[in-house]
């Protein structure tokens, strides 16, 4: 069982060694998987960014090119007109205005005072006229106006009356307008920032650092080593990547998924900066509910094995009872072989004592006949000694009836272990019975001297009984009351008890040893028997009463105390 146990307990062991480095395994693999997709999605993100910032200024220079196609013949005075219709439709321009064929700003919405009639080479918007008159289509620019901290993207549209240059429709779109509608919630904060920068570096929005606006990277928020720096660098070299690098401030691994847009003739590259925390996040909840997978799976082992082995342990306990049981029955088998055969060597010693005694007791009464008739051979002359003829005639009848006893009791014997004892019941009266039995030991009582006395509560006690069988057994019982005791008196008692008729022999003889008691009901047994023996018997009496008694359905023991006398109880069934 033990080898069992342990071979159960390595083999769950060793399920649980392989669950865990399939889960390591697994584990190494998730986190590699998870960073990848984490990094697909981001970049996704940032695509989706950059196309929409495509997208907003590939719109809104179409309908900036209608809108110089709208006003190419319309006055300057009334162009705001327009302008005030554009500005409201689409609200993402700060200011719309045109600028003269001599560079000269002559009509602005919203109105600004500051800006009529002043000359373009004084509000950056220069190159923007250059670059629309140069091309004769729309141009997008990008400057970040003086005393502002905040970028602005300016869309210009030459326009033409009768194929004569008129000047440059121009609209101001701040930077603020398209963060808000198209970068700001790309993630939510705590996921990270979105960031903008030129082809050469310089920062043209950033969500998390407003104050390097304007600005280069490096040298102003980093170092020209610093680990940013290098993503600064990659970023306007590469079209579109994954950087890793160390936020200087706040010490903590961040990536750059970064893609650049370019609308017109300029470039800009816009990056989304997260922390790297956020993709341990997602493998850690990932880990979890391995862990908790794992757990399951190891307690599921555990506990299966539990039940395996105690399941063993019960087989085993059973089968250890199963054998305790049947070595007991085995010992009960034995003892009772044991006893059995202690019983056979006893019936043998008693067969043997019983040839003997069996001898001696039919050689006895012949002995006696012998002698007797010896005796009447010699008086049979002499006639005057009638007295002595009397008396040996006696001692014959006597001994026959001696042997015939003897004859008769081993018959029955022999009748009652084959079950030929027939009996011959009727109605009979229990009284009439016991008085005849009395009366036929009355003699020798008399020549003892020793009492024998009726006590009947009853007149008559009927049951349906063999007579003379019954008769038998309390002749038999008086005769060895009368046998066993030298004085005193004999009582036979006759009496209802519990419904069931009852009759005891009592005597104030030598009485039977305790230890002796369960025996005197066996055949041959005889308390002091051997070639010591003082009292005449066969040893077969009381078997032969106890045979009668029970075939008709009663039952007959002895009550007894040495020296004071014995008790023989018969209890009839009705
Ligand atoms: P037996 O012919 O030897 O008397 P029984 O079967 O009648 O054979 O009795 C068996 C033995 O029981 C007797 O030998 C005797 O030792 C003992 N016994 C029977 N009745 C009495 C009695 N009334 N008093 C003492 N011993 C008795």
């Amino acid at each position: 069982m033990l080898c069992r146990k342990n071979t159960i307990l390595v083999a769950a062991a060793l399920l649980i060694i392989i669950v865990v480095s399939l889960g390591y395994i697994t584990n190494q693999e998730i986190k590699e998987l998870v960073g990848q997709q984490f990094n697909k999605q981001q970049q996704l993100l940032v695509r989706q960014s950059a196309i929409g910032v495509d997208s907003f200024f590939y719109d809104r220079s179409i309908l900036i090119k209608k809108l110089g196609n709208d006003i190419s013949n319309e006055s300057t005075e009334d162009m705001p007109r327009h302008f005030v219709y554009f500005s409201r439709t689409l609200k993402c321009y700060s200011c719309m205005g045109f600028i003269n064929d001599t560079g000269i700003i002559v009509t602005s919405y919203p109105v600004t005072q500051s800006w009529i009639y002043t000359n373009i080479s004084e509000t950056g918007l220069s190159r923007l006229f250059d670059c629309a008159e140069k091309k004769g289509n729309v141009c997008i620019t990008t400057y970040l106006p003086e005393n502002q901290d905040n970028f602005r993207s300016t869309i210009g549209m030459p326009v033409y009356s009768n194929n004569t240059f008129r000047g440059v429709l121009f609209a101001n779109i701040e930077m603020t307008t398209i963060s808000e509608w198209l970068l700001d919630d790309v993630v939510s904060e705590e996921d990270g920032y979105v960031y903008v920068i030129s082809e050469s570096g310089q920062c043209l929005y950033d969500e998390a650092h407003k104050e390097i606006i304007g600005k280069e990277y490096i040298g102003n928020f980093c170092d020209n080593d610093s680990s940013f720096a290098h993503v600064i660098k990659k970023q306007i070299k590469e079209k579109e990547g994954t950087c890793y690098y160390l936020d200087e401030y706040t010490k903590e691994p961040r990536i750059a998924i970064y893609t650049s847009v370019e609308f017109d003739d300029t470039d800009w590259i816009i990056c989304l900066s997260v922390p790297e925390a956020k993709v341990e996040k997602l493998v850690y909840s990932v880990y979890k509910k391995q862990i908790l997978f794992i757990v399951i799976v190891i307690s599921s082992i555990i506990f299966g094995s539990g039940i395996i082995i105690s399941m063993f342990s019960k087989w085993n306990k059973e089968l250890e009872m199963e054998v305790e049981s049947k070595t007991v029955d085995l010992r009960r088998s034995n003892t009772e072989l044991e006893t059995a055969n202690t019983k056979l060597k006893e019936l043998d010693r008693l067969k043997s004592e019983f040839i003997s005694m069996v001898s001696h007791e039919l050689r006895t009464p012949l002995t006696s006949i012998k002698l007797s008739l010896d005796v009447l051979k010699i008086l049979s002359d002499h006639k005057k000694d009638e007295n002595t003829k009397e008396e040996m005639l006696q001692i014959i009848e006597r001994n026959i009836d001696r042997q015939n006893r003897l004859i008769g009791d081993l018959l029955d014997v022999s009748r009652l272990e084959s079950g030929n004892l027939k009996l011959n019941c009727n109605p009979v009266d229990l009284i009439d019975i016991i008085k005849e039995s009395v009366e036929s030991m009355r003699k020798v009582a008399e020549d003892k001297g020793i009492r024998i006395f009726v006590d009947t509560q009853e007149d008559s006690m009927p049951i349906m009984a063999d007579y003379d069988r019954l008769v038998q057994v309390l002749v038999n019982l008086i005769n060895n009351a009368l046998k066993f005791t030298r004085e005193g008196e004999i009582c036979i008692q006759a009496q209802m008890v519990n419904g069931h008729p009852q009759v005891t022999v009592s005597d104030t003889g030598i009485g039977i040893p305790h230890d002796e008691l369960e025996f005197i009901f066996d055949k041959f047994y005889q308390v002091d028997g051997g070639s010591s023996r003082e009292f005449g018997g066969s040893g077969l009496g009381l078997a032969v009463c106890k045979g009668i008694i029970e075939q008709h359905g009663g039952s007959i023991r002895v009550e007894s105390e040495i020296g004071k006398g014995s008790r023989f109880i018969i209890q009839f069934k009705s």
